[in-house]
């Protein structure tokens, strides 16, 4: 079960305060000590930890809270503001041209998710705003893509324009739009192809697609079960493309809690969706609270 062992670490140390009734400052420093390690051990990014811990602190020991009745309560509440904070506060909305199509390119490193994830997202497109999407298979490289493409665009029922592994990604998604244009899409998702790594060529790519889709929305799919590397490869992508949101997928897995925690502090971007499994439907928009109330127990 993904946060498993952080749930119960957190748990552990919040009970612990809940036993003292009156707590002291050598309390909170102990609790905050746990907590620390607790979220280290999640493999959350270490300057997040730090930072997190570090506020966290300064909320606990301020006199309203260790003078209140209910001091470990509101520690607790504490913990969850910011574990909220953390991770973004609101949920953010897909962007949405003000004119048809909405350009959604999907980029992420290979195994990551992202071709289940563009089907996720046109079938979401589908049942919440109507959208007749247009997928571009924009992925040459892996041979399997283009059909592993069309077998889940075929079950959220939706079209592919494609035109086979020997034509450059480029024209691939020139033609593709011209294509949107004619039959009047109002959503085009791109599946853009991934590495094993971040490497010069790919990236390149991606940019020149980029430029010629002028998207107004670049998900970056990552795993949630590479912890805090889930963070690293967001903030490369960002560096190298400016992505405007980030699909965590796997949160079905037993995922310990350190991407989840991560990226948005490390990149500024925020997790608009996460993937529930491989369904096509186990896609869900993300909300900070409800994750903080989920890692929290
Ligand atoms: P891509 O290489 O990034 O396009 O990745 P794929 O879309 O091919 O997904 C790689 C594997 O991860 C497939 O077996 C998917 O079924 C699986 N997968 C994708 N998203 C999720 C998810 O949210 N949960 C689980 N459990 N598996 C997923």
């Amino acid at each position: 079960m993904a946060f498993e062992g952080l749930t119960e670490r957190l748990q552990n140390a919040m009970s612990k305060l809940r036993r003292k009734g009156k707590i002291s400052e050598s309390d909170v420093k102990d609790a905050m000590r746990e907590i620390r390690l607790a979220l280290l051990e999640a493999d959350v990014n270490f300057g997040v930890v730090k930072d997190f811990v570090k506020t966290v602190r300064e909320r606990a020991v301020g006199t309203e809270v260790l003078d209140s009745l209910s001091p470990a309560q509101q520690i607790v509440k504490i913990v969850d503001e910011e574990l909220t904070k953390v991770m973004g506060d609101e949920a953010v909305p897909l962007n949405k041209s003000a004119h048809i199509p909405t350009i959604i390119m999907m980029v992420g490193l290979q195994g990551a998710g992202k071709t289940t994830t563009a089907a996720k997202l046109a079938g979401y497109l589908k049942k919440n705003d109507n959208a007749r999407p247009l997928f571009i298979a924009a992925d040459i490289y892996r041979p399997a893509a283009i059909d592993q493409l069309q077998t889940v665009a075929r079950q959220v029922d939706a079209p592919v324009f494609e035109m086979g592994t020997d034509t450059d990604p480029r024209e691939i998604v020139r033609q593709g739009l011209a294509k949107a244009a004619e039959d009047k899409n109002d959503y085009v998702i791109i599946d853009t192809a991934g590495r094993l790594q971040i490497d010069e060529k790919l990236m390149q790519e991606l940019q020149d697609i980029k430029e010629i889709a002028k998207p107004d929305e670049i998900l970056l799919t990552v795993d949630a079960m590479t912890g805090q590397n889930a963070a690293n490869v967001a903030k490369s992508f960002d560096e190298q493309l400016t992505i405007t949101g980030v699909v965590l997928t796997k949160l079905d897995g037993d995922t310990r809690g350190g991407a989840a925690l991560s990226i948005r502090a490390v990149t500024g971007k925020p997790i608009k969706f996460t993937g529930q499994g491989e369904k096509l439907t186990d896609l869900d928009v993300f909300h900070p609270d409800r994750m903080a109330n989920r890692i929290l127990g």
